[in-house]
């Protein structure tokens, strides 16, 4: 039996899915495919924020740089995520700090703070139009967990300084994010929300102008590990002094060491039709929310104000038939007032996480790197991880080592056995948030 292909599994070759984001894109011309032989000091796999990111950053310090897409820029996860820019690390410092120790967490959370600056600034500079908004809400589905997240909040301020984050009451939540479902939470002004689609494009922009060479419709199928390395995609052979994969969760089975490491899972989101002034009713202040269930649901007004809502996973390749329906009914738990309104847009994303949800940075070899596995926290830390690369290709590996320090772990049971596995796991921590 033909094995399922992750790349084509749901979507129509060289096309981006039919989401809202695609839809309302400021468009950008589409880039050649790759042809004949090329040969650069750095070649990237994947046009997602790592990919772009790296190549932006590569260019700017004159690094001849290219870019092979399999699709279009931005069509993985990068272009269809909840737009969502989370401060921190995917792991709290509190769990962090017993993961690695005091020292290390301080410096992961440094890291993750650039990150967010770093996306912010780049968003601004390059991508306008994706209208970066700031404020995210941390919403509690369960009244036990509020005094936890009050404390969290402490702790970031007394420990590492951060004053951008503030406790929410119950009574504050519901005048800020009109639902009975939530207890209480926090407040960050730190994090915000954006057009992933269009910060993609931006940054796909702004690489080309610094001279970078990207290449869409151009599916790596084979790399060869010398010096240079050297790889392949139907209709072109490329030479590159290093090697990025930065493929992150559509990386299907064509690197073995880092699909033991990156698990892809699925996410799906919808668009509501515009809601007018009940929009302002739902989100009053415009905050980006997300939600402590282990299935998260999150979700935002978009700039035309729909509610873009995200919530249901799953585990295969293939995404459910009716995606509108798996991620309405979260929706409609959250906010029953939107029983009437229409879905405009219903669209899945794949995306990689890790055994303990910190990203995967390594060093394949002396040449090769790889960074992926945000685990569902990758607008900022994926947008930092392409510049990490950058860096270490530059000779200023520091950083990305710090995070390739931080163990990442194999799926247990070996690529046949990790999907049914996972598929248990998810399952009992996704029946866990109805007890
Ligand atoms: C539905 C959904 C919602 C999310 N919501 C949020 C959120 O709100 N906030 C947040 O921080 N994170 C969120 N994430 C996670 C975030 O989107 C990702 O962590 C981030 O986009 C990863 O970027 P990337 O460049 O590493 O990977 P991707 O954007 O997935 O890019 C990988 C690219 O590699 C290409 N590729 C793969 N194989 C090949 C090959 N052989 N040859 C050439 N190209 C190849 C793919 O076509 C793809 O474009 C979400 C993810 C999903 C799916």
């Amino acid at each position: 039996m033909a094995r399922l292909d992750i790349l084509t599994a749901n979507d129509r070759p060289g096309e981006y899915p039919g989401s809202y984001y695609a839809a309302t894109a400021t468009p950008l011309a589409p880039f050649a495919e790759a042809t004949g032989e090329i040969s650069c000091d750095v070649a990237v796999i994947g046009g997602g924020f790592t990919g772009l990111s790296a190549a932006l950053h590569l260019a700017e310090a004159g690094m001849d740089v290219v870019v092979l897409e399999a699709h279009r820029v931005g069509f993985g996860a990068s272009g269809r995520n909840g737009g969502q820019v989370h401060p921190g690390q995917r792991v709290d410092q509190d769990d962090l700090e017993k993961m690695v120790g005091a020292e290390m967490a301080r410096r992961l959370w440094d890291v993750a703070v650039e990150s967010v600056d770093l996306t912010i600034e780049l968003a601004q500079r390059h991508a306008p139009e994706a209208g970066y908004v700031p404020g995210l809400i941390h919403a509690d589905h369960r009244a036990r967990f509020v005094a936890h997240s009050h404390a969290y909040a402490e702790k970031l301020a007394r420990d590492y300084g951060y004053d951008k984050i503030a406790p929410l009451s119950r009574d504050e939540m519901r005048a800020k994010v009109a639902t009975d479902a939530y207890f209480g939470g926090l407040e960050d002004t730190g994090g915000g929300h954006l057009h992933p689609l269009n910060y993609a494009l931006g940054l796909a922009r702004a690489a080309t102008a610094a001279g970078a060479r990207i290449f869409e419709r151009s599916r790596v199928e084979w790399v060869s590990e010398s010096e240079p390395v050297r790889l392949g995609t139907g209709k072109a052979k490329v030479t590159a002094r290093y090697l990025l994969w930065a493929a992150n969760g559509y990386l299907g089975h064509l690197d073995k060491r880092i699909a033991a490491k990156v698990m892809p899972i699925n996410n799906f989101i919808l668009a509501t039709e515009p809601l007018g002034a009940l929009a302002d009713e739902l989100i009053a202040e415009n905050q980006a929310v997300a939600d402590s269930k282990f299935v998260i649901n999150y979700f935002r007004l978009s700039q035309d104000r729909r509610m873009l809502f995200g919530g249901g996973e799953s585990y295969g390749y293939r995404f459910p038939a009716d995606i509108a329906a798996k991620a309405r009914a979260p929706m409609l738990e959250i906010f029953p007032q939107l029983g009437d309104a229409r879905i405009d847009y219903a669209w899945g994303g794949t995306l990689g996480i890790t055994m303990n949800r910190m990203p995967h940075f390594e060093r394949i070899a002396g040449n090769i790197l790889t960074a992926g596995g945000y685990s569902g926290h990758g607008v900022a830390l994926a947008t930092l991880g392409g510049k990490l690369a950058a860096e270490a290709m530059l000779g200023q590996a520091e950083r990305f080592d710090l995070m390739a320090e931080v163990p990442t772990l194999r799926f247990p049971g070996g690529p046949a056995m990790r999907s049914p596995l996972l598929v248990l796991a998810m399952l009992w921590f996704s029946l866990r948030d109805k007890l």
